[in-house]
């Protein structure tokens, strides 16, 4: 049986590809003599692989960063070829073979996982030292390790731990793999995440990682002034209802109406990533006017206060997915304010 196309979702995610390609070029432009890369990792943040890479390829970023050999195949449907990076490295000598068949560049992050590429054949690598954050990455330490001169290090990397604070770790952290490039022959360095951009040149070697900064987010006051928003939620009304004084809303009660009131029961809830602390300050909008939430939210809905605002039911209310702002609001990290957005979402750019 074929089932006809599923009618348009009452739960939209706008992408502005523009403000993409803008923020891409920004970051270029930012990080000097370096060339910007970009981290698309866990689904492009959460926007959606096939809606950034388009931007960002036509943008002029050419070398992408993904943590999971699982995120290759939907990247190479767009690049076509090599300069896709794999950050968690080659656990397994399967890996190693899936980076070898399809072109992909493992990030080795430790002695075994050298000794797994060297053994399975070898060839063109990056290899990510541990400054300080102390995730992944070979201890500095181990940098004289004699299997370390078979490699053929493309990029030797290392990852900021508090690139978005004034910390004296960011210098500790830049001394220390500045000694590492010393001891490592490779062809490019690269150290700065988005945050890292804005510390300045010292930070910036050959090619930046941005990805938070790519998708609005802003990570370092500095950053503010050059990166645009690049998401917008639209939630449909899926019913209004007119309330008596006395009258509670949602789960739990949480929130009872003083006075007659009509309100809007949206379709957007927290398994779409609007988390139950959106409730406490978070408002949609219409046509230029505020519409509180009332209550709890719950899993598919959020109910909002929309009296004296010209609201019909089927009609789209909207959120702008403004990072640093969203941030405050709900009290989660912009990095998780994308990555958690769900699936139910019709993205459109
Ligand atoms: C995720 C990641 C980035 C991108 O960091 P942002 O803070 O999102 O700019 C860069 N490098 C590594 C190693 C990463 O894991």
């Amino acid at each position: 049986m074929t089932l006809p196309d599923p009618p348009p979702a009452t739960l939209r995610l706008r992408i502005d590809t523009d403000a993409l390609a803008a923020n891409w070029r920004a970051l270029d432009r930012l990080s000097g003599t370096a060339e910007a890369g970009a981290a698309v990792k866990a689904d492009g943040y959460g926007l959606g692989i096939d809606h950034v890479m388009p931007a960002l390829l036509s943008a002029g970023a050419r070398q992408f960063f993904v943590a999971h050999w699982s995120e290759v195949p939907a990247v190479l449907r767009h690049t076509g070829g090599a300069n896709i990076a794999v950050l968690h490295g080659v656990t397994t000598p399967q890996e190693a073979n899936f980076a070898r068949a399809t072109g992909t560049i493992p990030v080795l992050n430790s002695l075994r996982q050298v000794q797994i590429w060297l053994e399975t054949g070898g060839g063109g690598c990056h290899l990510m030292v541990d400054s300080g954050i102390n995730r992944l990455g070979i201890a500095p330490g181990d940098l004289g390790a004699p299997e370390l001169q078979r490699l053929e290090v493309e990029t030797l990397l290392s990852h900021l731990a508090s690139a978005d604070e004034t910390s004296a770790q960011n210098a500790r952290q830049l001394q220390i793999f500045r000694h590492a490039t010393t001891q490592v022959d490779a062809r490019k360095l690269s150290l700065a995440n988005s945050a890292g951009i804005a510390l300045g040149p010292d930070y910036h070697f050959d090619i930046t990682r941005p990805g938070l900064a790519l998708y609005g987010g802003v990570p370092r006051s500095e950053l503010a002034s050059h990166i645009r928003d690049v998401v917008m939620i639209e939630a449909a009304v899926l019913q209004i209802r007119q309330l008596s004084a006395g009258d509670t809303v949602g789960y739990n009660a949480t929130w009872r109406a003083n006075k007659p009131m009509r309100v809007a029961v949206l379709s957007l809830g927290y398994a779409d990533g609007f988390l139950r602390s959106w409730a406490e300050d978070g408002a949609l909008q219409h046509d230029g006017q505020s519409l509180p939430i009332l209550g709890r939210i719950s899993m598919d809905m959020v109910i909002v206060d929309c009296e004296d605002i010209k609201l019909q039911e089927g009609d789209f209310c909207h959120l702008i997915y403004s990072l640093p702002q969203a941030a405050e609001i709900a009290k989660l990290s912009q990095y998780e304010l994308l990555t958690l957005l769900g699936n139910r979402f019709d993205r459109v750019s």
